[in-house]
């Protein structure tokens, strides 16, 4: 038989993991949804100082960009690397907005925890064992996103690689499933089923990713708020700077949305959020009305 999984609040002590997780002074799983939102990559210093004000500016509780950047093809942009990381870290400087950035080698872990307030780990590197090792073995709480083509069980199995090193402090994220649209209007398929699944299943909180989870930035606002409909603990949305030309930006340029949207959705996800809130606790005296 296999042992069972800690993730599920089956480990030996049958203690459950956290249902929230704090990052600086950032909460996930508390009472309102935690916006993380920023460039896809970090391009240049003034790209991210300048994006990371208006992330500050519309409501967003930490900064998003990657350093190290997966990407389909070796020939395009891969990030900045470690000067991405520092720009990064100066943006925290100017904002006091924490940082999560992506760790895509075990090689580059000690650098990236080094700047980084929370560790990405991506939907290629979801299979990544000797990485979600490695990251157990962390300080930092981890943003693990789910592989686009990971089961519930594979996912959960995933985060159960951190939680057995000893780093019990994980974020789950869903980023949308390859799907049949061949990127005519659904870069991937938001599978917000499986934001109830995780919910019911396990205690760590999970967030939602409604840039890569549709790609196409005019479908952003209502997946991101969807997300939050259906319990999601927060989101992480991809921004363009103000005056950018799309047309300059090295990764992801279609589906970066502008810090209005950004600012909107910080709004109305907060509202949909205690909608959801009330509406939990009428289900629950319902409930409680009926078994008594
Ligand atoms: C990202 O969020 O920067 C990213 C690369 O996303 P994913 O791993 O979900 O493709
Ligand atoms: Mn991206």
């Amino acid at each position: 038989m296999s042992t069972p999984l800690r993730v599920l609040g089956k480990s030996g002590d049958g203690r459950s993991l956290p249902r929230t997780v704090r990052v600086r002074g950032v909460e996930f799983g508390g009472q309102r949804p935690t916006i993380i939102a920023g460039p896809c990559a970090v391009e240049s210093r003034a790209q991210t100082l300048g994006i990371a004000h208006e992330v500050r500016a519309a409501g967003g509780d930490m900064l998003r960009g990657g350093a190290f950047k997966p990407r389909t093809s070796p020939h395009d942009f891969q990030g900045l690397g470690k000067e991405g990381l520092e720009i990064l870290a100066a943006a925290r400087e100017e904002t006091g907005l924490p940082v999560v950035t992506e760790v895509l080698d075990v090689r580059d872990i000690e650098l990236v925890s080094q700047y980084a307030d929370m560790l990405q780990i991506g939907s290629r590197n979801m299979h990544h064992f000797p990485l979600l090792r490695e990251a157990g073995r962390q300080k930092l709480p981890v943003l693990l996103k789910r592989a686009w083509c990971a089961s519930l069980k594979e996912w959960l199995c995933a985060a159960e690689y951190i939680a057995s090193g000893g780093n019990e402090q994980i974020v789950l994220c869903e980023r949308g499933i390859r799907s049949f649209g061949n990127g005519e209007y659904d870069r991937n398929t938001l599978d917000l089923n499986v934001v109830q699944a995780v919910r019911r299943a396990v205690d760590l909180p999970v967030i939602v990713d409604p840039s890569h989870g549709t790609g196409f930035r005019d479908m952003v606002a209502g997946a991101a708020l969807a997300g939050v409909a259906v319990g999601a603990d927060g989101l992480i949305i991809e921004v363009i700077g103000r005056g950018t030309k799309r047309s300059e930006v090295l990764c992801d340029a279609e589906q970066g949305i502008g810090s209005d949207t950004l600012a909107g959705i910080v709004g109305a996800s907060r509202r949909i959020c205690a909608v959801r809130q009330q509406f939990e606790r009428e289900l629950t005296l319902e409930a409680e009305a009926e078994a008594s």
